[in-house]
């Protein structure tokens, strides 16, 4: 497959694998990178800079393909030196980079001037903009299905993605809601040039959380998911367990939320807790509404290949009779 994006990125498939907090280690994102994707390290899972530079290494021992490293901006219980962060993957040579959360300027000279490509994702139009205007080469257009933050304006795929294909001229991958050929067809008929997936590639063999979490997700329907945080302006979807439900009847009682009242249930901790044990309650962990399409644990390579095949089909077959 060829597109913008395959062009750019210099990978084989236009499938991108989004950063993951505790889920974006070497063992995945290079495994997608070995596959014909793009692998993502998740910058923040590494509890400090110099731990981040280790495990850049880790994952260039383990794939000769090209993979990024993710550095999301958002709220957080303990402040994160972000410049150490940003300088850590300078230094380490990657070419690719996907912030999320805030706006990345601050950033951008630091990455333009070593070359690196951004990938920006965002949960709206006018943040996509914002991000082409200040030079990001592309743009993750993240639809209201996605797995943890999809911001405040609950807008899907059905309408960011045309959208933006109106109104960017950079390249765009849709990301939220994504998981199988059909969503890959249909995203390029929408107009993108590639997909990202996040909660797809956490289950999957080579993803680094346990086996009882997979099945979980497997199992799940597309209503299996839940919204925390709205109260706060930090809106994230979570899978539906008790814990997620204990936050939103916090955040359900009359007067205002205080993040104190929710930090000891979802701290990141113990959702890392949960992805290493399988104590599905202990914490809470981003899932998106695509987890009513998963139903097995493939390898990454069976899961590209798949979507790939499944595309093409769709494309090849079903558009062009529709049309003849
Ligand atoms: P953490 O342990 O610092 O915080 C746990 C959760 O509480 C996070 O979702 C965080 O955004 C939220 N939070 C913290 N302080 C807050 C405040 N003052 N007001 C409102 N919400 C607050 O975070 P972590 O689990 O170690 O994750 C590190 C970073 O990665 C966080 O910024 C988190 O949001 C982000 N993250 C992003 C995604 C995603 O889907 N993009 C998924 C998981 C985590």
């Amino acid at each position: 497959m060829r597109t913008r994006i395959t062009e750019s990125l210099g990978i084989e498939f236009p499938i991108v694998q989004g950063g993951m907090q505790w889920v974006g280690l070497a063992e995945m994102a290079s495994a997608v990178s070995n596959a014909g994707g793009l692998g993502i390290l998740t910058g923040l899972t590494q509890t400090s800079p110099a731990e981040l530079v280790n495990e850049i290494e880790r994952c260039r021992s383990m794939t000769a393909k090209p993979f990024a490293v993710n550095l999301t901006i958002l709220p957080t219980i303990k402040p994160i030196p972000y410049q150490d962060y940003a300088q850590a993957i300078v230094d380490s040579g990657v070419k690719i980079v996907e912030t999320a959360g805030r706006n990345p300027e601050p950033f951008l000279p630091l990455f333009k001037s070593a070359g690196i490509k951004v990938i920006h994702k965002c949960t709206s139009i006018r943040h996509a903009l914002k991000a082409e205007k200040i030079g990001c080469d592309m743009v993750s257009v993240d639809g209201f299905e996605c797995a943890g933050h999809p911001g405040e304006d609950d807008v899907t795929n059905m309408i960011l993605l045309p959208l933006a294909a109106k109104r960017l001229k950079i390249p765009f991958l849709a990301s939220g809601g994504l998981g199988d050929g059909k969503g890959l067809a249909a995203a390029l008929a929408m107009g993108a040039d590639g997909i990202n997936m996040g909660t797809r590639f956490m289950v999957t063999r080579e993803a680094p959380i346990h086996e009882k979490v997979k099945q979980k997700m497997v199992e799940a329907t597309e209503l299996d998911t839940s919204l925390i945080y709205r109260t706060l302006s930090n809106t994230a979807r979570v899978f539906k367990n008790s814990v997620a439900q204990q936050v939103i009847d916090i955040e359900s009682r009359p007067g205002k939320t205080q993040f104190e009242d929710l930090q000891s249930l979802v701290q990141g901790a113990k959702g890392r807790e949960l992805f290493d044990t399988g104590d599905l309650d202990k914490g809470i962990w981003s899932a998106g509404m695509i987890v009513g399409l998963i139903d097995d644990i493939p390898t990454c390579h069976e899961l590209i290949s798949r979507i790939v095949a499944e595309a093409e089909e769709i494309i090849k077959r079903r558009l062009i009779e529709a049309v003849s």
